[in-house]
């Protein structure tokens, strides 16, 4: 297994925000990187730094205006002669009928919540989280090893810090910016003619979703909270099951909130079982911590001891795999729940594993 990262991942700091008539402390901060990178250090494990694959995957996946808006937005914003603040945000989402002229008008054509500021040092964040998960896709793309063989390539993992699930073709939002899982399941695609999605984030990955929406090449399912009246709120649902040639490559299983941890995971087999019928030539996980159950988003309870099954539930089909470690904001257990994911990971014992 090879696990990756970069240290400018920590660089991204968004500043308290407003959304739902109050103020919010940001949940996706750089302390989430301290706590994650604990877990492969207390196992042993190495940690390799991504290299520089350059910008070409992340331009087949995302709008060059919007990408263009994420790396120099905020050099514009603060170029403006009135004080707009100390990080680019609107409060309001103009995607339509928006010709962009002007920074406040691109961020209002871009952000889609205030969740997803730009501040300083967000682009360096934003580009080399993708970096680091091209990093994986690149080592799969360049392997030239038979698959029984079970190369180092066979399970890589990556930090994906900012995370990009929520990220769309072009808008920012949910903490998100860049889709690292669609980037890499498209560069796939040129070795890789089935990419399965696997998303276990406690929200729907609706960029993903939007992403892929209309295509058959890449399935992707998602187990998360029921988005009535949780985020992301306007996609989710079950009866979203994509479009034209892509119809029943899309499939959600929304839980009902205050789903406990063996309900969690009837879902999370449902979601492999419709894995198995594709029969992907490679897995993507999102994975989320989340749903653990002491997590300020958690509508569900898994507990440590979950993560592991979870890994071992991943292993067991069998396929190349990348992980990529999304969301997960109870800071004091994200070094805990990773060493459990790992853990499953790295154990000999590739059976289906039950919790006791
Ligand atoms: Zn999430």
């Amino acid at each position: 297994m090879k696990i990756y990262s970069h240290e400018n991942l920590s660089l991204h700091r968004p500043l308290p925000y407003f959304s739902y008539g109050k103020m919010h402390e940001p949940l996706e901060i750089p302390e989430r990187m301290v706590e994650f990178l604990k877990a492969p250090a207390a196992l042993g494990l190495e940690v390799t730094t991504a290299i520089d694959v350059g910008i070409t995957p992340i331009l087949a996946v995302h709008d060059f205006g919007y990408v263009e808006f994420l790396k120099h937005g905020y050099d514009e914003w603060m170029a403006v002669e009135e004080d707009l603040g100390a990080q680019v945000q609107t409060g309001i989402f103009v995607p339509y009928d928006n010709p962009g002229i002007g920074i406040m008008a691109k961020a209002a054509k871009y952000q889609a919540d205030d969740s997803a500021p730009i501040s300083e040092h967000s682009w360096t964040s934003i580009y080399w989280s993708a970096q680091t998960a091209l990093n994986a896709a690149e080592a799969l793309l360049n392997d030239e090893k038979p698959e029984t063989e079970r190369a180092d390539s066979h399970i890589q993992l990556c930090f994906s810090r900012p995370p990009g699930h929520h990220a769309r073709k072009s808008a920012a939002g949910g903490f998100c910016y860049l889709n690292n899982a669609a980037i890499i399941a498209e560069h796939l695609r040129q070795k890789y003619k089935k990419i399965a999605i696997i998303d276990t984030d406690m929200h729907h990955g609706q960029g993903i979703q939007e992403i892929f929406y209309d295509r058959k090449d890449v399935l992707y399912t998602s187990v998360h909270g029921d988005p009535v009246n949780f985020y992301p709120a306007v996609t989710g649902h079950a009866f979203e099951k994509g479009v034209g040639e892509g119809e029943g490559y899309n499939i959600n299983f929304p839980m009902p909130h205050g789903t406990d941890e063996a309900g969690f995971f009837e879902y999370v087999d449902k979601s492999i079982e419709a894995v198995t019928l594709f029969d992907p030539d490679i897995i993507v996980h999102v994975l989320g911590f989340d749903v653990y159950e002491n997590d300020p988003e958690a509508r569900c309870a898994v507990s440590t001891e979950g993560f592991k099954v979870l890994a071992q539930k991943m292993k067991a089909l069998n396929k190349p795999l990348i992980v990529l470690v999304e969301g997960g904001y109870y800071i004091q257990k994200l070094n805990d729940n990773l060493q459990a994911f790992l853990s499953g990971l790295i154990s000999e014992d590739n059976s289906n594993s039950q919790l006791t």
